[in-house]
């Protein structure tokens, strides 16, 4: 089997401007390199997400849904911030064939909506986001960091992508669910 190293801690979220906190903080501690693979339901609230990571980031311009665009990219923050959508695999894993797999890491922030549909594609250290829609308002994200190497290994990101969601500060409007800690 792989080493693989996996923390978890999970947030209940009772509005949209809730979930957009929590990205925002996410954002705000955010490093060149980070990916962010996000997953749920069509209206779980994944580019409500992706709009409060960009906030975090400094992004100025407006954070919209990049589903007929395949990728947006955000210059205006502290790191460029590009934001995939995969709903449209087929599309997506062509243009991630074609050199836009370039902005999976590298210098900025990435964060792809539909994750699960082209998984193969992506690298495997990333910060997985799991929303799940429990009643109109009220969602649970489910905040993993996922990495192909132990803790006790080397390299920069790992222990910075663990850093990053175990120091998270949990926003109003955010209610932690208790259980966070190392995940199989
Ligand atoms: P997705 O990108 O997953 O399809 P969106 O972020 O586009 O989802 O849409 C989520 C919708 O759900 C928005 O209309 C948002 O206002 C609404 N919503 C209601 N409660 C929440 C919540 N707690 N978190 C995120 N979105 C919420
Ligand atoms: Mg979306």
């Amino acid at each position: 089997m792989e080493p693989a190293d996996a923390f978890v801690r999970t947030f209940r979220s009772e509005s949209p401007e809730g979930t957009e906190a929590l990205a925002e903080a996410v954002g705000a501690a955010a490093f060149a390199g980070l990916l962010l693979t996000l997953n749920g339901d069509l209206g779980a609230g994944k580019t409500t997400f992706a709009r409060g990571l960009g906030r975090g980031l400094g992004v100025t311009e407006p954070v919209t849904s990049p589903t007929y665009t395949l990728m947006d990219s955000y210059t205006s923050g502290r790191l460029p911030f590009h934001h995939f959508d995969a709903w449209m695999e087929g599309r997506e894993k062509a243009f991630l064939a074609d050199g836009a797999d370039e902005f999976l890491g590298g210098d900025g922030v990435a964060l792809v909506e539909w994750a699960e549909r082209i998984d193969g594609w992506l690298p495997g250290d990333r910060l997985e986001v799991q929303i799940r829609h429990m009643s109109p308002e009220e969602r649970v994200l489910e905040l993993t960091w996922r990495s192909s190497v132990r803790l006790d290994g080397h390299g920069e990101g790992q222990g910075a992508g663990r850093r990053l969601l175990e120091s998270l500060e949990v926003p109003p409007d955010v209610v932690e669910i208790p259980g966070a800690g190392q995940k199989a």
